[in-house]
């Protein structure tokens, strides 16, 4: 382990298992939640985090603020965008992260580097490139003015809204049955997620 980052970033590390620059985002905006709200971590399901995709990132979270999807104080939503909004139930205060395109943003080179390492087809010189942009990245993002990296707005949590019943579909491929606002179209019919082959990694 690398002694030269501080010893929360080294457990988000542990848990994620490796050190990325979406674990560094991730880990940015936990930090800055923290500051924002005044508060550490969810010992006690005080905080509950909200997040927009299912990246690196999310790890950090977990780890710094133990907003956890065992606990339920980890909501995802896969809209495949790197917001974070993470949220103090007890205090009823509020801050919303959005990622500022700057962070990721890859030289036309730098992409096509980037693509050949992720599909395993980049030569060893290409990797060992690679890597060292992953690095220096890391590194920026880091030490970036944490308002370079994220919009950030405060926000007034507003309580969860009653449960609603909904009526329930019968998905035409499988035959199974869904509540209807988790039916999906295919083909023009009426199908549940599973069968209507989308890209989603959602829970
Ligand atoms: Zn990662
Ligand atoms: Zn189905």
């Amino acid at each position: 382990m690398n002694n030269e980052y501080p010893s929360d970033l080294q457990e988000a590390i542990k848990f994620h298992g490796h050190l990325c620059p979406g674990l560094a985002i991730g880990y940015r905006a936990a930090k800055a939640a923290q500051a924002r709200l005044g508060i550490d971590r969810a010992e006690d399901e005080e905080l509950v985090a909200v997040v927009e995709s299912d990246g690196c990132g999310i790890d950090a979270v977990q780890a710094l603020l133990s907003c956890t999807l065992g606990k339920g104080n980890l909501i995802y939503r896969d809209y495949g965008k790197q917001v974070y909004t993470v949220i103090g139930r007890k205090r009823g205060v509020g801050v919303r992260l959005a990622m500022k395109p700057g962070p990721f943003r890859r030289t036309p080179e730098q992409e096509a580097v980037f693509q050949r390492a992720v599909n395993g087809e980049a030569s060893e010189e290409e990797e060992k490139a690679f890597r060292e942009f992953q690095k220096k990245r890391v590194d920026e993002i880091l030490a970036e003015d944490v308002n370079e990296l994220f919009k950030i707005e405060d926000i007034s949590p507003t309580p969860p809204g009653k449960a609603r019943i909904f009526k329930s579909v019968t998905c035409e491929l499988c035959g199974e049955t869904i509540m209807e606002p988790r039916a999906r179209i295919r083909d023009g019919k009426v199908v549940c997620i599973p069968c209507s082959e989308t890209y989603s990694r959602g829970w």
